[in-house]
């Protein structure tokens, strides 16, 4: 990996959405600490010296917790807080503020602002350049007061003036909803991992992000050069030209790589021995039905419908939402378009439904369960649904059933919504096909038993995965830990798919793990019916298909069913990787595959990796 040379820092982090940008960095938690001048009274001055100190101390008390916290395989490092508790007592700064207060009467934070644009100045004027970067650790120490002084009142990026790049330490899925309206190039956050659904999210925005990154609103300041690389996670602060010039080919490289790419869009998913996949598009938004067209979907295998609850205050009515159907429903017309009722909870939290209180959201009242008990809610997604039903080929999904009697309290709400519309003479398909997700090991343990109560399944492997491993998707430090080839995992999906084609039924992958390749072959030889992926991965995946053949991928999957770990699987997977698809998926060249092959294969490795950032920051 390239490393920056004088200011430029090299920040690693998992590549959530891909696209390399070079922008200017808006520091969302920083915002929250709005730096206004403020004049001040003469009677005033002393408290407000005081209120400076007070704040320096609290900051001091917080490094030295944070020195006390540092890992003992860090603690040659910690000179580096050292460091920070002096610069706070700097008298450049600390001096310099104080007498700002009191000749100029004006209030800290401001006082504390120019004293740093005095210095800031001092040290640009330094040739040396490890001086000169001292001026971080004096801005790392002159923030951590500042936000002590300043409280946080809540972030408005509402009012940018020009495109940046979003850090912050975690964002909602609200805020990523947000962010489609405002001037954002891309996103970097210190929390979160490729499954979580904020990062769903900036796919679907087509927004690049990186995440999971820990210390990126510790490390970065607004205004900030980066470049935001999410093929592979890198994220550089002060890019010097060297990077600038690496990174910039990286992103023709990447233009390049869509350009030729997307020629397979329209072609059929057959492996090179004659068999055929569907191929569909998961989305969130009604303005991604062109690229779904584009990227050569055959249809809409999940359309998530959270984002129409959590974009406003109020719900939804009826009404809205049949049209918002409608319309994805006609234009995807004559292929099918597979609505997900909703999955609010967990990481999706909405004030007027959703719990406050609930100490582990994600095993709390989330989809499917809140659905049942808010069943007017329900009923009113169900009713627009069913009516939206009459316009093209439209299938229902229900998300996160853990068992059959949640199936039969769905199947009476649903013949109740029937028997209104029937009584209102409102149009409807009546033969409308109903599936469920298949997310929790209690459903693929009874998969047999679901199979029969509907009419497809849908593998979502992304809580599939959480749920079995008991690994919280959206928590960047398991992240390493969410393991898609973990023996458990293959065993459930495989017992899965088995059950649904014994009862007669099309089971389908709508989980991250669809627009992967390297878990492709895994997936194709497992004898999946279809796969589901956010549209830019579309044509990617129908090229390896193409590639693929499907009689090789079933030899690989009965090996790898043998293997007990994780690590044989992944080493059985890259022998196939190699010999079966030469060049595609090499490490080095790094862009396509990289950016997924790299958490994956070396997923184990990102710790390390990260460990070495750490090191980078604290050296
Ligand atoms: C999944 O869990 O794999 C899935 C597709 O649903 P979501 O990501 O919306 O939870
Ligand atoms: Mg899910």
């Amino acid at each position: 990996m390239l490393e920056g040379k004088s200011d430029s820092v090299v920040l690693k982090g998992i590549g959530a959405s891909p696209g390399v940008v070079i922008g200017p960095a808006f520091l969302l938690d920083y915002h929250k600490v709005k730096i206004l001048k403020r004049q001040i009274e003469k009677g005033e001055i002393d408290q407000e010296k005081q209120r400076f100190e007070n704040a320096v101390s609290e900051a001091a008390n917080q490094i030295k917790q944070l020195i006390a916290e540092i890992p003992e395989e860090f603690r040659e490092h910690s000179g580096i807080f050292e460091t920070y508790l002096l610069m706070l007592k700097d008298r450049m700064v600390y001096d310099r503020t104080l007498k700002l207060i009191s000749e100029e009467q004006i209030n800290a934070e401001w006082a504390l602002n120019n004293a740093l644009d005095y210095v800031r100045e001092l040290f640009e004027q330094v040739k040396d350049p490890y001086i000169r970067e001292r001026f971080e650790d004096i801005k790392y120490a002159v923030r951590r007061v500042q936000k002590l002084l300043s409280g946080s009142p809540a972030a408005d990026f509402s009012q940018l003036e020009k495109p940046v790049i979003l850090v912050a330490h975690d964002l909602s899925p609200a805020d990523t909803i947000q962010m489609a309206k405002e001037k954002i190039l891309a996103f970097v956050t210190d929390m979160g991992s490729r499954t979580s659904h904020t990062a769903i999210l900036g796919r679907s925005l087509g927004l690049p992000a990186v995440v999971g990154l820990e210390n990126a609103t510790s490390s970065i300041f607004s205004g900030e050069t980066l470049i935001v690389d999410g093929l592979c996670g890198d994220v550089v602060v002060n890019p010097d030209d060297e990077l600038l010039r690496h990174y910039g080919e990286k992103q023709e490289d990447y233009v390049r790589y869509r350009l030729d790419v997307i020629q397979y869009s329209n072609l059929p998913a057959e492996t090179q021995d004659g068999f055929r996949f569907k191929i569909k598009a998961n989305i969130e938004f009604i303005e991604e039905i062109s690229s779904v067209i584009s990227n050569g979907a055959e249809g809409i295998g999940l359309y998530r419908t959270e984002v129409m609850y959590l974009a406003h205050k109020e719900l939804p009515i009826e009404e809205e939402l049949f049209l918002a159907y409608q319309e994805v429903v006609e234009r995807m017309s004559p292929f099918p378009t597979t609505i997900r009722t909703l999955d609010i909870g967990g990481d999706k939290f909405l004030s007027s439904v959703s719990q406050d209180d609930e100490s582990n959201p994600a095993l709390g009242l989330r989809a499917i369960r809140l659905c049942l008990k808010e069943s007017n809610l329900f009923r009113t997604q169900l009713r627009a649904i069913l009516r939206a039903s009459a316009y093209g080929d439209v299938r229902m999904l229900f998300p996160l059933v853990s068992g059959k009697s949640e199936i039969i309290q769905v199947k009476e709400h649903l013949e109740k919504t029937r028997n209104e519309l029937r009584r209102e003479e409102i149009p409807f398909d009546e033969d409308i096909k109903t599936g469920i997700m298949i997310e929790v090991p209690s459903a693929v343990l009874l998969a047999d038993v679901l199979a029969r109560e509907v009419d497809f399944f849908s593998i979502g492997t992304n809580d599939l995965i959480q749920y079995s491993l008991a690994i919280d998707r959206g928590n960047e430090y398991v992240a390493h830990l969410y393991e898609p080839l973990h023996p458990g995992v293959l065993r459930m999906i495989y017992r899965t798919i088995e059950a649904a084609h014994e009862a007669g039924i099309e089971v389908a992958v709508c989980g991250e793990m669809a627009g992967e390749p390297m878990y492709l072959p895994v997936l194709i030889g497992m004898g999946l019916d279809e796969l589901s992926m956010n549209a830019l991965d579309i044509p990617k995946i129908k090229r390896m298909i193409r590639m693929s053949n499907q009689n090789r991928c079933s030899a690989l999957v009965r090996d790898i069913l043998e293997c007990s770990t994780a690590q044989k699987i992944r080493e059985h997977l890259l022998d196939f990787l190699t010999s079966d698809f030469p060049g595609e998926f090499d490490l080095s060249h790094g862009l396509f595959p990289d950016f997924v092959g790299r958490e994956a294969i070396l997923g184990p490795l990102m710790t390390e990796m990260k460990g070495n950032a750490l090191n980078r920051r604290l050296g």
